[in-house]
Formats: structure tokens, C-alpha cells, sequence
């Protein structure tokens, strides 16, 4: 049977661009069609913008220690009208280059929602297409948890269109997303506080990680409270809001940011003309090559809810193109040392196993950990710690994990997410010359077992 395409994609997000120009280069026939946005979740309402905003408010460190280098500045003021226009009018620009991405590859972009109504059948806008191959690559969207006053909340994709900055700040959860945007609204000035419903935040990273990174949050003045959660919220007269507290307590606030998670992306998305199914957490369900249950349909990146990061859902566009229309070059995605990073203040940087997982996984573990003040600070009163640390497996002295809290973290880590991916064992780290005066050499000048 003839198609109208080889592969439609869904979504011109992270995969879905990656695989749609892929496997036009391969000389298939593509169509993606895109509702919202191009450049999907990373581009507009993710990675991109938030780093923007994460080097706006990491200007207010470089003002703090500007006097330690005999600079004397007068009263800094912000502007987040000027940050968010520009910041923007970086968006559009990004958004010109991936339709041009796609155009030039040859790909047809239709816009409009998209909704499946076959095996091989999709409609966008009243029209309807047919594939050989659809594949889903749909995103997340934030997760509110279903309380009383829910609709008083905002996330992350509201708030990077906030006409202005709050006052004061309520952040709920202890991901990666919560933990970046207390970053944001505190280092910009607002009052905020971090709201999380277990004993720790950032749960699964390494323990020293997090204990570290609480502790330099809290030097930065930053409300930490845990075991804390949120079981209403009310708008009083003079338009605050009250957020009770499940302890009672009650928190007044001119903004509560819910980052409690992402759900899979799956609204009219016509699963129900399909075979297609989930997995018990809601996500779609694939097999190792992507391949739903439904023969003719893949699904690849946060929808899949495997590893919510940008360069896993490009190396899985990857995979899923040359896989169909181009077999001979076909590498599976190694998803064992991923390296990644949180853009807290300070940032983390971690890739590999945490002490935890390799104790729990069997190794006998050696743990080098180093903190120290960064030489940038030393002519500055701030008291920031830098955190390194290895973990080494004693009987084979292969580097099983190494983890950063610090500046340039998520730099430092992508480095070492290649040393690990060869294998490299400490006397390797060890033979390894650094480069002085950084900090990045204490990764390869850690002598001494910490236990
Ligand atoms: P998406 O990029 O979400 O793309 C999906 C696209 O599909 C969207 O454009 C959507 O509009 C479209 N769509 C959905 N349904 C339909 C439909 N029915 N018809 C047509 N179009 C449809 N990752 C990192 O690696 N580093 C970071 O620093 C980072 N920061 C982040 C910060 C935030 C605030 C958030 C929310 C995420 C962040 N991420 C980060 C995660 C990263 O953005 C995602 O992992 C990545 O975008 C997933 O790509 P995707 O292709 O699966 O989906
Ligand atoms: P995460 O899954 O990372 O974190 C969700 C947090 O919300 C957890 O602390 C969780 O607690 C808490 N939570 C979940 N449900 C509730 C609830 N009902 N009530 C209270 N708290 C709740 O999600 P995020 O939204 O932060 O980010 C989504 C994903 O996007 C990340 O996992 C990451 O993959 C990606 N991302 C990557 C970034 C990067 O690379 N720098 C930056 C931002 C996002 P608990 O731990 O107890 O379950």
C-alpha cells in the first residue's frame, strides 16, 4: 500500500525534530505536525529558557564579590520585564532556526494538533494523513497535585511569562525543577521559600549531594522545609495567597510554583484507535526499539517516561531513525552514565552511580570526597563549599560514579561522563595531569579514602 508518508511524527519536540530530520536525511518521507510550539518543552518552557534565568540570577553572586576584586558597583537594580523580553526574543529566534532545521530537510510541517485514528492514520485540522510508521514523541506537562485552591498555583510553564517577579515565593517539590526555580526567584530577590514532602530533597541523587546542597541553599538565606506540604490554598482580599500547611501551619505568599513532576503528554491524542499501551505509571509502554504495542507506532522521550532529559530523547529521535530507514547504522541508547546537571545555585553535576546505588548493586565501595572553597571566593567573604567526590569500586578501582556541587558543575561532569563511558578506573584518574589552577583538577588530585 502506498502512504502519504514514511514516518509522521507527533510533536516537534527534542526527539521528535532529531528524528523527523534523520530520517529525511535518510530519504524517507516525514511529516511532523506541532500544536504548540517548535522546539517542543526544551526550547520554550524548559531547558533553554530556564538557564537564561538561572545566569540572570546568578548575576546578583558576581555583584557580591565584585567589591572583593576592587570593584565598586552602585545599587544594582533588576528589571524582570527586561529579562523575560529578551529572553524571549532568544525563544523566537530558536524557534525560526528549528523550522528552518525542519524545511531544509525536507520535512512537512503541518501545524495543528494531531490525533491518531488508525494504525496507520493520523488527522491534523480536519485533514487526514497516512504513515507506514507514526511515531509519538508528545512531551510532559507539569503535574498539580489535586488539592483545594490548585487553580491558584502556577508552574514552570507559567512562569516564565510572569508579568512580573513575586514579592514573595512558595516553591513545592525537591526535583530538579524546584530546586532550580528557588535558585531563579531567590537569587532575583524574591522571598522564597521551598516547600518538600520528604526528610531531603533531590531524592536519588548521591547523599552527600544533597546534604551539601541543602546546607549551601541555606547559607544563601534560601527557607528550606521539609516534611512539609501544602494541603490548601486560599486568595485573601488584598490578593496574597494562604497556603495551609497539612501541619496546620499556615504561609502567605504572592506566588505558590508547583514542580511535583510531568505527566505524559496524551490529550486527544486518539490512543483509544490504537493498540497502544501504557505502563502502570501512565507512561506509553516500548520495547527496547521504541516499538509500542501497536506494530505500526513508536514512541519516543518524555513520554515514554524513561530519562526526562533533552539528550536522551535526541539520542532516542536518533536511534528510532536510523533504525527504520537506515538499519545498518542502528546503536542502541546506552542509558547506563548519563551524565546530567541541576542548575541550583550552586549548580550539581553527577553522572554515574551514587554511593547508595553501588552499595545497594553489591560493590565494595572506596569514597574520596573533597570540600573546599572555591580561589575565586577567597578574596570575598562568601563562605561557599565546593563538593567532590568519587565513587571507586575497591576490587576492580573502576570509577563507578563522580558528583559535584559547585561552579560550573554541569561543565565539569560532562568530561568525566566520557572518562566513565571508557571505563576509567582512579589510577587512571590519578595518572591523569590537572589543569591549575581550577577546580576541576581536585577530580583527578584526590588522594586519600574518606571511608
Ligand atoms: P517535548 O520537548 O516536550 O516536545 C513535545 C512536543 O509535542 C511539544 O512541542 C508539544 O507541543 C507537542 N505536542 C504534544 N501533543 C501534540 C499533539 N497531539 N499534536 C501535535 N503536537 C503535540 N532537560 C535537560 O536535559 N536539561 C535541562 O536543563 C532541562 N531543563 C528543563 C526545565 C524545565 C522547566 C522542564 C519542564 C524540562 C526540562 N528538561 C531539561 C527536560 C526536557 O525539556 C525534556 O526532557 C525534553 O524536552 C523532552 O523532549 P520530548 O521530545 O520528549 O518532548
Ligand atoms: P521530578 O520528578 O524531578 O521531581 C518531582 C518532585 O515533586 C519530587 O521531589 C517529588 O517528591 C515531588 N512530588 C511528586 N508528587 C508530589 C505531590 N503529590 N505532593 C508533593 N510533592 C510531590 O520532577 P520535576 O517536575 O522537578 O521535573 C521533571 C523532569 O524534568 C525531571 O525529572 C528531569 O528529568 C527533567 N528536568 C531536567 C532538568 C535538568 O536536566 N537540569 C531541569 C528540569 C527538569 P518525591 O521525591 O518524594 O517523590
Amino acid at each position: 500500500m502506498a502512504y502519504d508518508f514514511d514516518l509522521f511524527v507527533i510533536g516537534a519536540g527534542s526527539g521528535g525534530v532529531r528524528a523527523a530530520r534523520f530520517a529525511a536525511g535518510f530519504g524517507a518521507k516525514v511529516a511532523v505536525a506541532e500544536s504548540r510550539y517548535l522546539g517542543g518543552t526544551c526550547v520554550n518552557v524548559g531547558c533553554v529558557p530556564k538557564k537564561l534565568l538561572v545566569y540572570g540570577a546568578h548575576v546578583a553572586d558576581e555583584l557580591e564579590q565584585a567589591a572583593g576584586f576592587g570593584w565598586t558597583l552602585e545599587e544594582g537594580h533588576f528589571d524582570w520585564g527586561t529579562l523575560i523580553a529578551n529572553k524571549n526574543r532568544e525563544i523566537e529566534r530558536l524557534n525560526g532556526i528549528y523550522r528552518n532545521l525542519l524545511v531544509n530537510s525536507g520535512v512537512t510541517l503541518l501545524q495543528g494538533h494531531a490525533r491518531i485514528t488508525g494504525a496507520n492514520e493520523v488527522e491534523v485540522e480536519g485533514q487526514r494523513y497516512s504513515a507506514r510508521h507514526i511515531l509519538i514523541a508528545t512531551g510532559g506537562w507539569p503535574q498539580v497535585p489535586d488539592i483545594p485552591g490548585k487553580e491558584l498555583a502556577i508552574t514552570s510553564n507559567e512562569a516564565f511569562y510572569l508579568k512580573q517577579l513575586p514579592r514573595r515565593v512558595l516553591v513545592v517539590g525537591g526535583g530538579y525543577i524546584a530546586v532550580e526555580f528557588a535558585g531563579i526567584f531567590q537569587g532575583l530577590g524574591a522571598d522564597t521559600t521551598l516547600l518538600y514532602r520528604g526528610d531531603l530533597f533531590l531524592r536519588g541523587f548521591d547523599g552527600s549531594v544533597r546534604t551539601h546542597l541543602k546546607e549551601e541553599l541555606q547559607k544563601r538565606g534560601l527557607d528550606l522545609q521539609f516534611n512539609a506540604d501544602i494541603q490548601r490554598i486560599d486568595k485573601l482580599e488584598d490578593g496574597s495567597l494562604k497556603a495551609t500547611l497539612k501541619d496546620g501551619r499556615e504561609l502567605l505568599a504572592d506566588c505558590v510554583f508547583y514542580a511535583t513532576g510531568r505527566r505524559p503528554m496524551l490529550d486527544n491524542l486518539g490512543l483509544e484507535n490504537t493498540g497502544v499501551e501504557l505502563d502502570p505509571r501512565g507512561f506509553i509502554r516500548v520495547d527496547e526499539q521504541y516499538q509500542t504495542t501497536a506494530p505500526s507506532i513508536l514512541a519516543i522521550g518524555d513520554v515514554i517516561g524513561r530519562v526526562q532529559l533533552t539528550p536522551v530523547a535526541l539520542a532516542e529521535g536518533m536511534a528510532v531513525a536510523r533504525r527504520l530507514f537506515k538499519p545498518e547504522q542502528y546503536r542502541p541508547v546506552d542509558y547506563q552514565n548519563i551524565p546530567t546537571a541541576v542548575f541550583s545555585q550552586p549548580p550539581i553535576g553527577t553522572v554515574g552511580l551514587t554511593e547508595e546505588q553501588a552499595l545497594e548493586a553489591g560493590h565494595k565501595v572506596q569514597i574520596f570526597e573533597s570540600r573546599f572553597r572555591a580561589m575565586k571566593l577567597t578574596l570575598t567573604d562568601i563562605q561557599e563549599k565546593t563538593l567532590m567526590k568519587l565513587v571507586v569500586d575497591a576490587e576492580t578501582d573502576k570509577v563507578l560514579g563522580c558528583h559535584m556541587v559547585g561552579p560550573d558543575a554541569g561543565e565539569i561532569i560532562q568530561g568525566l561522563g566520557i572518562a566513565l563511558k571508557a571505563g576509567a578506573t582512579k589510577q587512571q584518574f590519578d595518572d591523569t595531569i590537572g589543569v591549575h589552577p581550577t577546580a576541576a583538577e581536585e577530580f583527578v588530585t584526590m588522594r586519600t579514602v574518606t571511608r
